[in-house]
């Protein structure tokens, strides 16, 4: 069972520990995860609303049929991420049992390549179903007893996984005080490389207008703050509002991923993003499920 605290290449050896003991491990010819991966290279997806069934169809999209692209996509790259991490929404609406399970059925090429595989909850989750269907996401000892968060700590970058879900098919999330708490004292045990903090929500620094209510984090002021307090937390990334886009406050760099699901936006990407961390900061490429659409490819250099 994975610690949730293991470097990359620990938690490589220790994925594919776990796809050998289930008899899952099939090697691709001449690649290992743990010698041929770019230990700086990341995948990055979010929102991939996978539903009970591969023939669900929402917003006229199959999202199962869009998993299954990106998940081929990771694995014909020639540099190959050290981990695929999965940002939220990972369930259509409901986190029921059989989107988990048709969820686990798009990755698994994944898990039988090695590569090891993290996932946050969005407010589409289900902490129990998700244990459930996904038994190597549990730790044995949580780093907090009632969030699914995981550190992984890489050569140039510490990645921080929070989560933000608050009540299943609830559209606002919360990071709440205890875990960023937690947060606080986890940045500070480790201020020897760059942070990279991630979670499902958007960031709202407005509460909602009178007879509105909450969209994005309803704590997002005071996990900001946080942030901006570090000097070695660079980056913030969140999905959720289904809107590739970055901006800079101060010093923090905030990422919203594209949703491998549906858009909200006509004419918007969808897709996934390859990251590559370096000394000075996070290269990033969109990689559109739509190979025409004008901004696929489209790199991004953000220093730090
Ligand atoms: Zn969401």
């Amino acid at each position: 069972m994975p610690l949730h605290t293991a470097p990359l290449s620990r938690r490589s050896f220790l994925a594919q520990s776990a796809a050998a003991a289930a008899g899952l491990l099939v090697y691709r010819q001449g690649w290992s995860a743990e010698a041929g991966a770019n230990p700086n290279r990341i995948a990055l997806l979010s929102d991939t609303h996978i539903p009970e069934g591969p023939d669900v169809l929402a917003r006229d999209t199959n999202m199962t049929s869009n998993l299954k692209q990106v998940v081929r996509e990771i694995l014909t790259l020639t540099d190959n991420p050290s981990a695929v991490m999965i940002n939220g929404d990972c369930a259509y609406l409901k986190g029921l049992p059989a989107d988990y399970a048709n969820l686990a059925d798009c990755v698994a090429p994944l898990t039988q390549a090695g590569f090891p595989l993290h996932m946050t909850m969005g407010n589409h989750d289900d902490r129990g179903p998700f244990y459930e269907a996904f038994r190597n996401q549990k730790p044995e000892q949580p780093l907090l007893q009632s969030k699914h968060i995981t550190v992984v700590e890489g050569p140039l970058a510490n990645w921080f996984l929070l989560d933000s879900l608050l009540e299943v098919n609830v559209t606002p999330g919360e990071i709440g005080d205890e875990q960023r708490a937690w947060l606080a004292k986890a940045l500070a045990a480790r201020s020897d490389k760059p942070a990279i903090v991630m979670a499902h929500h958007t960031p709202q620094f407005e509460p909602p207008a009178e007879g509105k209510s909450w969209g994005g984090l309803k704590d997002t002021t005071a996990l900001v703050e946080l942030l901006a307090s570090i000097k070695h937390v660079k980056a913030f990334i969140f999905g959720h509002s289904h809107h590739w886009a970055t901006l800079q406050r101060g010093g923090l760099h905030l990422i919203n991923l594209p949703p491998v699901a549906y858009v909200f936006t006509p004419g918007k990407p969808n897709g996934w993003v390859l990251a590559d961390v370096r000394e000075n900061g996070l290269s990033l490429e969109l990689r559109s499920l739509d190979p025409t659409h004008k901004q696929h490819g489209e790199k991004l250099s953000l220093e730090w």
